[in-house]
Formats: C-alpha cells, sequence, structure tokens
C-alpha cells in the first residue's frame, strides 16, 4: 500500500503523489479497494459517491489534481427539462430534441433513462449545496443553448463546470469510504480471466509503479481532443480509458463521430482552439461574415444561431470557403448589443478570456470565431441501466462512454450525462463487487509485461538523440488528424489519415526519451500519444465505414444522409488481426416513444433524419425512474 494519505474531513482521505518515495522499476504498490473509479471528473465522483453509499470501499484515481479535472472547464450549464422558465418543457421534449440533435443514432433507452433523471440530479445538486443563478421567484434559472425546443440550461455565469466539480467534490470528501489517489496515470486494466479486476499504472511524479486491485473498475476517464491541432480539451483527454478498454476486449461505439463546436478563439496563435461557450449565443449573440451579413439566417431560418453544432459549425466552414471568412479564417460573434454590465454579469469569463488572450474588450468589439474540436460523442459501449461494458467487471460513463449523443451532442447535454450516468454505473459497479469479490491474486505477467512496455522509452543512450520523439510523433498526428479526418472528410482523405496514423505507429516502437521516470513529462507523452493513435485509427476506419453525412459525420463524397446508416451502430473492437469495425443493427424505437419525437418545436416530418424511424417496434422497456 502507499502509505502517505493526507485526510480530509469524514473518513475518505486524499493521497498526494509527491510524497512517495521511489523504489526499484520492477516494485510495485498495490491499492485494493471495492470499486476502482479511473477519473475525478464529474462523472467519477458521481460514481464514486454512489459506490460509496452503496457502502463499497472505493478509490478514485485521476492523472491531475483533485478539482482540476476537464469537467472544471465546463461554462454553459446542464441541460434538464425542469420548465421554470418555460413550463412547457419536460422530459419528454428533452427526450424528442435530443434524439433528433443526435439524427435519430442515439441508443434511445439511453436517451429516455437520461432526460428522465437529469432533472433529479439538478435538484440533488442542488440539495448538496450547489449555486445557480435564480428567478425572480428564487428557482434554477435555465438558459436557452442550441437546438434545445425550451430555455433549459441551468447554470451559474458561464462557470456551471466549476461549480458541479465543487458540489460533486464537497459531497465526495465526506462520503465515507472514498479515497483519492490523484496524479496517478493508469495505462492498462488487469483481467482474471474473462473479468477485469483491477488496473496498473505509475505515479506521476514518483513514476513509481502501483496495481490496483478492484471487484469492479468504472472507467470515467473523459474524451479525446488532443489528437486534433486546435481543441478546446484539456492535457488529460488522450483517450486513455477508452483505450484501455479496447485493449482489455470492450467495444467501443460510433467512434466516427468527434463534435467540431462552431466557436472556438482563432486569435491570437496562441489561444487557437479555446472555447467560446454556446451560452454566448444562449444569451443573444449574434454571427456575422466578414461581409456583415448574418447568414444563419441562410442556413437555418428557424434556429438560426441556435442552430445545433453541427450545423453552426459547417456554416461557418462554409463562409470561409467561400471567401467571406475574418482575416483569421472564421466568423464574427457579436454580443454588443446586449449591453456591458449584462454581458459582464452573464458571461464573466468569455468577457476575461478574450481580454487577457486577445486584447478584446467583447463589450465594444465583435469576437473572431471558428471551429475547434470540443467532444466525443463515440465512447466506450455500455449498457443504458447499469453502464456495464462489453467485458464483466468494468462500467463506463461520462464522455468516455458513447450511445446518448447518437452523430451530435446537444450542449449541456454532457453535464447531465456525467451525473446521471456516474450514478448508475457506481450503482452498477458497487453491486457487482459486492456480489462477486476482488480477486485475490492479480497476474505478475501481465504487469511484467505493461511494465516492459512502460519502460521501453527510457533505454538507449539517455539523451533521447537516437529515437523516434514523442512530441514530435505528436505534432505528426495532430496535423494528420486535422487535415484529413477533420470538420469534412472524403474516402481519399480518410485513407490519406490512416495512412498517416499507421505509420506513425511504427515509429513508436523507437520512441526514446531523456532522464528518468521521475517527474518527467516526456515519458509520459509515450504513452499518451500511443493511445491517441489508438483512438484515431478508430475515429478515422469508422468514419471510412459510416458513408454518409449525418450529424458531425460530414462526408464531401456522401454529402446525403443514407437510410440504412440510419439503422446501424458501428461497433470498434480488438480482433486477431487488428482493429475491426463492425455494423450492429439499433434496435428499433418502441411505439410509447415515437410520439413524443412530435413535441419538439423542431420536429419536421419532411426533414425527419434518415432511418429507423419508418419502422414499429414492441415495446422494449419500462419508462421511468431507476429501479
Ligand atoms: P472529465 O471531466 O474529462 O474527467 C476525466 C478524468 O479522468 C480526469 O480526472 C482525468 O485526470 C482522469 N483520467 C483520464 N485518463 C486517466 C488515466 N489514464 N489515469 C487516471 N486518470 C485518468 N458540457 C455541458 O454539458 N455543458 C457545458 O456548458 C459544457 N461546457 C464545456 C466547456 C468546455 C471548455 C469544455 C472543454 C467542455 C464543455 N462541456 C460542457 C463538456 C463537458 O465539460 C465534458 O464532456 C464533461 O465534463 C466530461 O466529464 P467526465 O467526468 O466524463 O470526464
Amino acid at each position: 500500500m502507499c502509505t502517505s494519505t493526507c485526510c480530509v474531513p469524514g473518513s475518505s482521505s486524499i493521497r498526494t503523489s509527491s510524497s512517495e518515495v521511489t523504489a526499484s522499476p520492477e516494485a510495485y504498490d498495490t491499492i485494493e479497494c471495492d470499486v476502482l473509479v479511473v477519473g475525478a471528473g464529474g462523472a467519477g465522483m458521481r460514481a464514486a459517491i454512489a459506490a460509496a453509499e452503496a457502502g463499497c470501499r472505493v478509490t478514485v484515481v485521476t492523472k491531475s489534481l483533485l478539482g482540476k479535472a476537464h469537467t472544471v472547464m465546463a461554462e454553459g450549464g446542464i441541460a434538464a427539462g425542469i420548465g421554470n422558465l418555460d413550463p412547457e418543457d419536460s422530459w419528454e421534449v428533452h427526450f424528442a430534441d435530443t434524439m433528433l440533435g443526435g439524427q435519430l443514432v442515439n441508443n434511445w433507452r439511453m436517451v429516455e433513462l437520461y432526460a428522465h433523471e437529469v432533472i433529479d440530479r439538478v435538484l440533488e445538486l442542488e440539495r448538496w449545496g450547489g449555486i445557480f443563478d435564480r428567478t425572480d421567484d428564487g428557482l434554477i434559472m435555465q438558459r436557452a443553448f442550441g437546438a434545445h425546443s425550451w430555455r433549459r440550461l441551468a447554470h451559474v455565469g458561464d462557470r456551471t463546470g466549476l461549480e458541479l466539480i465543487r458540489t460533486c467534490q464537497d459531497k465526495m470528501v465526506h462520503t465515507e469510504g472514498v479515497d483519492v489517489c490523484m496524479e496517478y496515470t493508469l495505462t492498462c486494466l488487469l483481467k482474471s480471466g474473462d473479468r477485469v479486476c483491477g488496473a496498473f499504472g505509475y505515479n506521476r511524479n514518483t513514476g513509481r509503479f502501483v496495481a490496483f486491485k478492484a471487484g469492479a473498475v468504472v472507467l470515467a476517464s473523459g474524451g479525446w481532443g488532443r489528437m486534433y491541432r486546435y481543441t478546446s480539451n484539456s492535457w488529460e483527454c488522450s483517450g486513455d480509458g477508452a483505450t484501455m478498454a479496447y485493449q482489455a476486449g470492450a467495444d467501443l461505439l460510433d467512434m466516427e463521430f468527434m463534435q467540431f463546436h462552431p466557436t472556438g478563439m482563432i486569435w491570437p496563435p496562441g489561444a487557437r482552439g479555446i472555447l467560446v461557450t454556446e451560452a454566448v449565443r444562449g444569451e443573444g449573440g449574434l454571427l456575422f461574415n466578414a461581409e456583415g451579413s448574418r447568414f444563419m439566417l441562410d442556413y437555418d431560418p428557424v434556429k438560426k444561431e441556435l442552430s445545433s453544432r453541427d450545423v453552426v459549425a459547417r456554416s461557418i466552414y462554409k463562409e470561409v470557403q467561400a471567401g467571406r471568412g475574418t482575416p483569421h479564417g472564421g466568423a464574427y460573434l457579436d454580443v454588443r448589443h446586449l449591453g456591458a454590465d449584462y454581458v459582464k454579469r452573464k458571461l464573466p469569463s468569455m468577457y476575461e478570456q478574450f481580454h487577457a488572450l486577445a486584447s478584446v474588450d467583447i463589450t465594444s468589439q465583435p469576437m473572431e470565431v471558428g471551429p475547434t474540436i470540443h467532444y466525443t460523442m463515440g465512447g466506450i459501449r455500455v449498457e443504458p441501466e447499469t453502464a456495464a461494458t462489453t467485458v464483466p467487471g468494468l462500467y463506463a460513463a461520462g464522455e468516455a462512454a458513447g450511445g446518448l449523443h447518437g452523430a451530435n451532442r446537444l450542449g449541456g447535454n454532457s453535464l447531465g450525462d456525467i451525473l446521471v450516468f456516474g450514478r448508475r454505473a457506481g450503482d452498477a459497479a458497487a453491486e457487482f463487487a459486492k456480489t462477486v469479490g476482488t480477486v485475490r491474486v492479480i497476474d505478475d505477467a501481465q504487469i511484467a509485461t505493461e511494465q516492459a512496455d512502460l519502460l521501453r522509452p527510457l533505454d538507449g543512450d539517455g539523451n533521447g538523440s537516437a529515437g523516434e520523439n514523442p512530441y514530435k510523433l505528436h505534432e505528426d498526428l495532430q496535423l494528420a488528424m486535422q487535415d484529413d479526418a477533420g470538420i469534412g472528410r472524403s474516402e481519399e482523405s480518410l485513407q490519406r489519415a490512416l495512412a498517416a496514423i499507421l505509420a506513425i505507429r511504427e515509429r513508436t516502437a523507437g520512441i526514446r526519451v531523456s532522464g528518468g521516470r521521475v517527474l518527467n513529462p516526456g515519458w509520459h507523452t509515450c504513452r499518451d500519444v500511443t493511445n491517441m493513435l489508438v483512438i484515431s485509427e478508430a475515429i478515422v476506419r469508422g468514419a471510412i465505414e459510416r458513408r454518409e453525412s449525418r450529424g458531425s459525420q460530414w462526408r464531401f463524397d456522401h454529402l446525403e444522409q443514407e437510410v440504412e446508416f440510419g439503422k446501424i451502430n458501428f461497433v470498434t473492437r480488438r480482433g486477431g488481426d487488428g482493429m475491426q469495425v463492425v455494423s450492429v443493427p439499433i434496435t428499433p424505437m418502441p411505439d410509447r416513444l415515437r410520439p413524443l419525437l412530435e413535441r419538439s418545436r423542431f420536429y419536421d416530418p419532411a426533414k425527419l433524419p434518415k432511418g429507423y424511424m419508418t419502422e414499429t417496434a414492441p415495446d422494449a422497456g419500462t419508462t421511468g425512474k431507476k429501479k
């Protein structure tokens, strides 16, 4: 066991990695728990609270410090059909908007559970002390967001993620039975037969190896944007969890669906990719091209600036391609008409961000914005009710999991996702761990193999000059993905991206870094890059197979939606000969849910996404609260 622990109130403890002693490379520490949670974002913390409340000993592992997970960056709000401002709103309308926004390839059962339960999860957050902006009547304030029928996003200014993290963290550290290991990177899952029985990794500060033995593992490790050059994602988002799941035999779902958020900063170069929250448009911000034309009136006259993200991102791209872009290749986003006081009160982070990073006062100047990689709709394939993956003992929730959002995520649906399915994953993992128990002996051969792989980049002459530089490999991968697997794709560009990925993968055999294992970011990057290569290959192979345009997948060589692709999801799994992508049929939506689609303000029978809508199916589940 790691010995140094620093306790916080309650019986939980937080273990900082810097306080440990380096030992010989082959040695490793062992930490045992009932449920291991990989990730301390919203999904991980909500899972940990649920599992601990079910009576389990829980260990939460995070690459960064507690409170710093990617979730903290979230801005605009949590989508929940509470109806505080618009009484017409309800879980049913939220269901319909989410399905239509996802172009009907979402897992409808996940969407149903989500739309129901997110209301309770938001109110629970409020009970736990979460602060929200308020209406005059003291109710939780809700704001408009793209492709939501009504004002739906519970928020606090443009710092909602910070509040969610703060509230969950406070609750978690006061919940009995939760330990936290900060600044640890897990690199592989440990298995006993078919079942996952823990994970292995290292302490980022000391480099010391550690094995976590667990009855069940929840992957709440977030998404993966860092294989693209311009991204709103934090440094943690290298797809570690999905890679570990894939290596352990789990299915990945619809990996081709990568969301380009329409509004990232595009100037100055150092700020490129940083998010400009959709709350700016939710509060009334307008988009203009360089000729001063409000172009969204042409692309989507009904939803305008609040069209779904895939549509707005493509519209900006088209304006730039048509020669109507701003000087740095984007569009203008303007909030001047809202008034300086309102802007500073409702969008304080945006005001500060542009002031500090671009010397732009958004109350008197327009913002220059363009698409940036933001979110991963695809992810680890899970059962809706339990968040169980296809490998026993392994669960996944939050951005790491797939299925909820289909081909395009609506803004605000991720913060809700992490609360709803984080809780479900924690509950189910606890039940599994209590039923099946922890494996007593872990297989040292697995650990030896993993250690050898991790240590390989440190072999050689010690100055790193002889081999491939991990940062260079990362840069080459980002160029390939940005140029050839970006917002628009074709068979030709995707084949080019795939060839580049495979060539970079070959080069990873010679990856070398200088220095040792203590506090060595170069060494950490070696595994990040190999993980990003696995995920990039899955994205590109999925995008090649999906020969249509749907949601975030925009194929220049297949501009239309195809009925057959609306009836399937693509599953990526590890085969004997390498990565395989196969199609699996979508279970048709039951008749009880089908009429709900009509409740969306954006329902238009003439423009329905093509696919399984034309079929009918018997009822396949019960509506409502968790069992
Ligand atoms: P994360 O918060 O990404 O947490 C992942 C955790 O896993 C981290 O603790 C990380 O350290 C850990 N981890 C990863 N790999 C390893 C490893 N190998 N070993 C150990 N630990 C590991 N969504 C909304 O719904 N509304 C919004 O307003 C909104 N605004 C956003 C604004 C920005 C700028 C960004 C970038 C995103 C926004 N999103 C928003 C999306 C949303 O924030 C994320 O999808 C969500 O927070 C993901 O939460 P998560 O718990 O799944 O993962």
